[in-house]
């Protein structure tokens, strides 16, 4: 093992080393190495690092931003809006929900591993799509991969896929995801086309891949959705028989933002003096 003293190096790092050296990290994909070596060998120099120390140093640093990069590329691949995070939701506003629950979804994955779903209810702006996107972006800090869609798109998606006789492939690229987010439910209509894909999906995941779906309409009327009445229960019934269900009766968030905005200034203005001459 070769050591330095007194910021002596010996090393002889000429360019052409140092140019080959990139090369070899380059072909390797080690950006993160070949971003630090020189300043981590000046540095291992200077302190005399066992060479033991010097390799470690820089894997360690390669390995850290390579979980920043995939978690970047999990966040941008999930479709899910950056500020809608649990940090920004405000609990006291859905005091129905509990947000220790909801913080125990985030924090244990258990659920996930069994495929276990979460199905919120609620009227238009009460926050349903707000708090699962909150909850997906947890998840994605903790290194799983979700998808955030639309309910009506994605079931598009896969009748295209049907058409091109690809459903099963596309069903199978779903499958990468940990958690399955699908926004809006209700406004899924059987007009649209027929839409036994989405009782497909829900089949093929059931018990092995988490599904979320955010609705405002109760289970009673989810007949607008599927082809039948037996597709109904039979579709209900694997979502609810591992599920986490939040009910969010509350007011819409908007409208009571807008009140509240409103509120204060009336307030405020009785204890104010008027006139007091300028
Ligand atoms: P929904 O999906 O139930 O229709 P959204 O999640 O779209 O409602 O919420 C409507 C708007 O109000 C969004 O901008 C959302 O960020 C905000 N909002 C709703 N509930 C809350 C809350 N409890 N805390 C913070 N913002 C909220
Ligand atoms: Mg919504």
């Amino acid at each position: 093992m070769r050591a330095t003293t007194n910021g002596v190096t010996s090393a002889p790092t000429s360019a052409a080393t140092s140019a080959r050296l990139g090369v070899m990290l380059t072909e390797l994909r080690l950006p993160t190495m070949k971003r630090l070596v020189p300043e981590v060998c000046v540095q291992s120099d200077r302190q005399g690092w066992p060479g033991q120390q010097l390799v470690e140093t820089l894997l360690e640093h390669e390995m850290n931003e390579r979980e920043v990069r995939r978690i970047e590329r999990h966040r941008i691949e999930s479709n899910l809006s950056p500020d809608k995070r649990l940090s920004s939701f405000d609990f006291a506003a859905v005091p129905c929900v509990s947000k220790a629950q909801v913080m125990a979804l985030a924090q244990g994955h258990e659920w996930l591993q069994r495929g276990a779903n979460i199905l919120l209810f609620g009227p238009p702006g009460v926050g349903k799509s707000h708090l699962i996107a909150g909850l997906a972006h947890a998840l994605i800090d903790a290194g799983r991969r979700v998808l955030f869609m639309r309910c009506s798109e994605l079931v598009q998606r896969l009748q295209a896929a049907r058409r091109d006789l690809r459903l099963a492939h596309e069903l199978a690229k779903l499958d990468r995801f940990d958690l399955l987010v699908l926004d809006d439910l209700s406004y899924v209509r059987r007009d649209q086309a027929e839409t036994s894909v989405l009782f497909e999906l829900i089949c093929e995941r059931y018990e092995r891949k988490s599904i979320a779906i955010t609705a405002n309409t109760p289970f009673s009327q989810w007949g607008e959705v599927f082809v039948d009445a037996a597709m109904t229960v039979a579709a209900v019934d694997r979502l609810v028989h591992h599920a986490t269900i939040l009910e969010m009766n509350v007011d819409s968030y908007r409208r009571r933002a807008a009140q509240e905005a409103k509120a204060p200034a009336r307030r405020a203005k009785p204890a104010t003096t008027t006139g007091a001459g300028t």
